[in-house]
C-alpha cells in the first residue's frame, strides 16, 4: 500500500538539512510518496525509521511463487476485495489430486492427463495448473515425488501430513520448488522447519481463523516465509466467511498473520458438486483450489469462471480490427463482418471453422462492444463499415461482391448497397451458432 507524504515526513529527521538537494524534508517525502526519489537518498535517515517504512510500504499480501521457471505460478500479492475496484492480478490456478492408492503407472497416466488439461477459449489457453500429489499413503515418498515432478508440465503440490515422509519428498524435489501442504496444530513446528530449512512454500491451515493466525506467526517465528492459508470446505458458508475475513483482514486492516493467498481443499462428492464448489472458492478468493476431479467436464466450468472473473474490467477484452482468413478461402469465398469484442470474434470465428467453408471476417473496430451494445453506443454504423472494408482492402481478395452482414444489424443494408461496392447485401443469421447452416446453405447455391 502506498504511504502518505505525512507518513513518509514522520519519519523522515525533520533538520532540513538540504543534503538530499530538497529544500525541506517536508518537500523530500512528497517526492518519496511520489515516486519520484528514493528513501535512500536522505544520507540521515535512521536504520529504524528506514525499516519501519519498507515494513509499512509493503504489499498486505505476499507474492508466493511455486515451480520454477516457465514452469512456475504466482499468486497473491491481491490488492482489492471487489474485481470493479481495480481487478484481480493472479488468476486462481487449479490443482489435481494424484492419490497415494495410484499405481506408479496408473499416476504416470494421470499427470500426463494433466499435462493435456488445456483448452483455448476466447484466444486464451486455460489449463491445470498444478498436480498434486498425496505421499502420505506410499512407500517410498521421494520416489513417487519423483516420478510426478519428472513427467508433470506444471509445478507439483506435496500433499501429506507424516512430516518424515514430507521430508523425504520434499529433499528430492526441492530443486523443483513445491508446495508443502499442509502444516496443522499436529505438525506445525516440523514442516515450517521443514520450509524454513528448504525455502519452499508452506500451506498453513487451521480448525479457526484464531488458531489460523496463531499458526501462520509459529511459522513465521522458526522462518517460514512464504506461507499460503488453507482452509477446508465441510462447510460452505463457513468457508466462504473464513475466505472473505481474513482478505479483508490482510488488505483493509493490514493483519500481517492473513498477508498471504488463501487456497482451499475440495472433498465434496459427487464430482458435479466438487466443480460447482471449485467454480465458487475461484470467485471467492481462493488462488489454488485442489480437487479429485480430472475429467475435462469437471475442469471447464472451473476454468471458465476464473478466467472471467480474472479478466481485467478496465480493459476491453478486443482483437485486432483486421481482416482474417478462416480455412483455406479463396476468391469465391464469403464475406461477413463482425466487431472486435473478442467473444463476439471468437463465437463467430468458432462457427465459421465448424461449418468448414472458408470464409473471410473483416473485424470493426467498436472499442470492445459486441454488436448490439455498439450499435447502442454508436461504436458502428454502415459508413465505418464501408469504411473498415476499404481499408482492409477486402474487394481484392474476392471476385463476388456480396457480403454478410450481422442479422442484428439489418438496417445497414440499404446504406451499404447504395454507398459502396459491395451489391448485394445479405443478411445472416443473429446468434452465431446459426452460421454453419448458414454458409453451408450458401455455398450449395
Ligand atoms: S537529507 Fe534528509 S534530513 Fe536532510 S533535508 Fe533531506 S530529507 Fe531532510
Amino acid at each position: 500500500m502506498a504511504l502518505t507524504g505525512m507518513q513518509i515526513y514522520k519519519n523522515l529527521p525533520k533538520t532540513n538539512c538540504k543534503d538530499c538537494g530538497l529544500p525541506t524534508c517536508m518537500a523530500f517525502a512528497m517526492q518519496v510518496a511520489a515516486k519520484q526519489r528514493a528513501l535512500s537518498d536522505c544520507p540521515h535517515i535512521s536504520e529504524e525509521a528506514s525499516e519501519s517504512l519498507a515494513e509499512a510500504s509493503a504489499p498486505p499480501m505476499k507474492l508466493i511463487k511455486i515451480g520454477i521457471g516457465e514452469n512456475s505460478y504466482e499468486i497473491g500479492q491481491e490488492t482489492v476485495m471487489f474485481r470493479h475496484e481495480e481487478k484481480f492480478h493472479r488468476r486462481t490456478g487449479i490443482a489435481v489430486r494424484i492419490p497415494s492408492s495410484l499405481s506408479d503407472e496408473e499416476a504416470t497416466a494421470l499427470v500426463e492427463k494433466i499435462n493435456k488439461s488445456a483448452w483455448v477459449r476466447v484466444g486464451d489457453t486455460i489449463k491445470v495448473s498444478f498436480s498434486a500429489v498425496e505421499v502420505d499413503g506410499v512407500d517410498d515418498p521421494g520416489k513417487r515425488a519423483k516420478l510426478v515432478a519428472e513427467n508433470s508440465k506444471v509445478p507439483v503440490i506435496l500433499i501429506g501430513r507424516d512430516a518424515g515422509k514430507m521430508k523425504s519428498a520434499a529433499e528430492t524435489i526441492k530443486h523443483k520448488n513445491p508446495l508443502l501442504y499442509r502444516a496443522e496444530s499436529s505438525n506445525i513446528d516440523t514442516m515450517a522447519e521443514l520450509s524454513a530449512s528448504t525455502k519452499l512454500p508452506l500451506a498453513v491451515g487451521g480448525s479457526n481463523l484464531e488458531e489460523l493466525a496463531d499458526l501462520t506467526n509459529k511459522a513465521r517465528e522458526k522462518g517460514a516465509e512464504n506461507l499460503i492459508l488453507s482452509f477446508k470446505t465441510d462447510n460452505l458458508g463457513d468457508t466462504l466467511r473464513s475466505l472473505t475475513i481474513a482478505r479483508r483482514a490482510a488488505l483493509r486492516q493490514r493483519f500481517r498473520e492473513f498477508g498471504y493467498p488463501a487456497m482451499t481443499e475440495i472433498t465434496a462428492e459427487p464430482l458435479e458438486e466438487e466443480t460447482v464448489l471449485g467454480a465458487i472458492y475461484a470467485a471467492k478468493y481462493s488462488a489454488i483450489v485442489l480437487i479429485n476431479g480430472s475429467e475435462p467436464w469437471e475442469i471447464l466450468p472451473i476454468l471458465t469462471t476464473i478466467q472471467d472473473v480474472y479478466t481485467n474490467p478496465q480493459v476491453p477484452n478486443t482483437v485486432e480490427a483486421k481482416l482474417y482468413e478462416i480455412g483455406n478461402v479463396a476468391e469465391n469465398s464469403p464475406v461477413m463482418f463482425t466487431t472486435n469484442f473478442s467473444l463476439t470474434y471468437f463465437s463467430v470465428a468458432g462457427e465459421v471453422e465448424r461449418s468448414k467453408v472458408p470464409a473471410y471476417i473483416c473485424v470493426v473496430d467498436t472499442e470492445g462492444l459486441g454488436v448490439l451494445n455498439a450499435y447502442a453506443g454508436d461504436k458502428i454504423s454502415a459508413e465505418k463499415v464501408v469504411k473498415t472494408l476499404q481499408e482492409q482492402k477486402v474487394v481484392e481478395k474476392v471476385k463476388h461482391r456480396k457480403l454478410i452482414i450481422p442479422g442484428l444489424l439489418p438496417i445497414f443494408r440499404a446504406e451499404i448497397e447504395d454507398t459502396s461496392e459491395w451489391e448485394e447485401v445479405i443478411i445472416g443469421p443473429e446468434n452465431a451458432r446459426e452460421i454453419p447452416a448458414f454458409l453451408q446453405k450458401m455455398a450449395k447455391q
